[in-house]
């Protein structure tokens, strides 16, 4: 039962497609580091590949039908693309769905601090993370601020070269001894993750500003580059991630290395197989890329929105055949590959997988029938009947694919949105690309499993 490796069956034509494939992605990871610079680039391929915004097209009265390329965007935050079909909606749709937020420490609403002629923005991590990792890394600020009069500033600040970066300091060895003696989960408190942001005082405050005069000029910088103010920061999301580009990796630039491949690796490979479908599918193709996975799938945001729900009954009303039963039905009716990202086999931590059953670099897009934890608790559980239908497809397209779960039994285990699709009645599975070093500033993917996941999403919407 062992997976063939995909790099050994690689032509010249596959190996430049793939590092096609692999260019476009790091672009990709470099242009969204934030669920809204994802949504903006999304919808920049999107319409750049024929699509067009759906709210557009109804409030002009325009009928859809088969062949159309619509979009719709949620809160900047959440999107589905949509190719028409020939066949009736009602018979369902072939969905890829994947989630374009990350784990990283968000600004708080009130930040602004000094201590001892050193200012800081206080955080509140978001998702996942191990605190210890944050720590002396070169950091950028990604987000908005939303003025009182509803103007949006947007803010990057880390990225270009000439850019200073923000930073979270640690204590020196010499004098660790007793940070060393701390469980790794406590060596860096949630509440200690501040981020330096200066430490140059403004000259010539008045006495009662004196006190705090590095940060006071931190806000005159802000005051004069952004036209915003301190209370700006009430309305503002503001994202701290590793600063710097997504590389390649390894001697032999098999990898990537990059922040938040969790999931933007499945999110990039979805959308590029979704705008390479060029000619009207029999059955509706869809691609749904949504935010808040990391921290549950709430808001209205996240996948237990009623956002693609929505969407769906607009689609219909649009095709002039909406009826509360046809939108159950479309979505009863519909296959879903549901990509995550998959813990990779990591030798280095051998105890924490069962070998047969884990996922490997470079052995292609991975399918998880059930995660979840304790007696696969939490876990979509997808049908047998519907294993066998994907890995028909998969196998008659020469995808490369494995199967596996998160790590060993009751050894902890991860959520996914898979079981949120499922409640429609839809077939849903689990599936994605293997990363090691998962939920860390910089994550590693293998180039062979980014393209073998894109042939296996080009593959499902033709047949599934
Ligand atoms: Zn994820």
């Amino acid at each position: 039962m062992e997976r063939r490796n995909a790099w050994l069956s690689y032509k010249e034509a596959d190996e430049n497609e793939m590092e096609k494939l692999n260019r476009a992605y790091r672009e990709f990871l470099n242009k969204g580091k934030t669920e809204r610079e994802c949504v903006t680039e999304i919808v920049k391929q999107a319409e750049a590949a024929g699509y067009e915004a759906l709210e557009a097209k109804i409030s002009r009265g325009d009928k859809i039908q088969a062949g159309d390329k619509v979009y719709a965007v949620g809160m900047k935050k959440i999107v589905a693309l949509f190719h028409v079909g020939t066949e009736e909606l009602s018979k369902g749709m072939s969905i890829l769905c994947a989630h374009i937020d990350s784990p990283r420490l968000d600004i708080k609403q009130n930040p602004l601090y000094e201590d001892t002629d050193l200012a800081y923005l206080d955080t509140h991590y978001y998702g996942g993370v191990k605190k210890y990792q944050w720590v002396t890394l070169p950091l950028a600020m990604h987000g908005v601020v939303v003025k009182k009069d509803g103007s949006v500033v947007d803010i990057s600040i880390g990225e270009d070269e000439d850019d200073p970066v923000l930073y979270i300091t640690d204590l020196l060895i010499h004098l660790a001894g007793k940070q060393l003696q701390k469980k790794a989960a406590e060596v860096i408190e949630g509440e200690s993750l501040d981020i330096l942001i200066g430490s140059r005082p403004l000259a010539d405050l008045p006495d009662d500003k004196k006190k705090e005069a590095v940060k006071q000029n931190v806000l005159k910088i802000l005051n004069e580059k952004y036209g915003i103010e301190e209370e700006d920061f009430l309305s503002a999301e503001l994202e701290i991630v590793p600063a710097g580009k997504a590389r390649e990796c390894g001697l032999d630039r098999s990898m990537i290395a990059a922040y938040g491949q969790d999931d933007r690796v499945c999110a990039y490979t979805s959308l590029a197989a979704m705008l390479e479908m060029n000619e009207t599918p029999k059955r509706t193709g869809c691609c749904l890329l949504v935010d808040k996975e990391e921290i549950g799938s709430v808001g209205a945001t996240g996948m237990q929105s009623r956002f693609f729900e929505n969407s769906v009954a607009e689609l219909l009303d649009g095709m002039g055949c909406y009826s509360e039963l046809a939108v159950r039905r479309a979505l009863r009716n519909s296959s879903m590959l549901s990509s995550d990202v998959s813990a990779g086999y990591d030798p280095a931590y051998s105890e924490a997988f069962e070998k047969k059953n884990a996922a490997y670099l470079g052995r292609g897009i991975v399918l998880n029938k059930f995660t979840g934890a304790r007696g696969k608790s939490g876990s979509n559980d997808a049908n047998a009947e519907y294993v066998a239908r994907v890995r028909k497809i998969f196998d008659d397209h020469d995808v490369a694919f494995q199967t596996a779960e998160l790590g060993k039994v009751d050894f902890g285990g991860g959520g996914t949105i898979a079981y949120i699709a499922a409640l429609y009645g839809m077939e849903v599975i689990d599936s994605g690309v293997a990363v090691l070093s998962m939920h860390s500033p910089w994550e590693v993917t293998s180039k062979a499993d980014v393209y073998e996941a894109y042939k296996a999403y080009k593959a499902f919407l033709l047949e599934a």
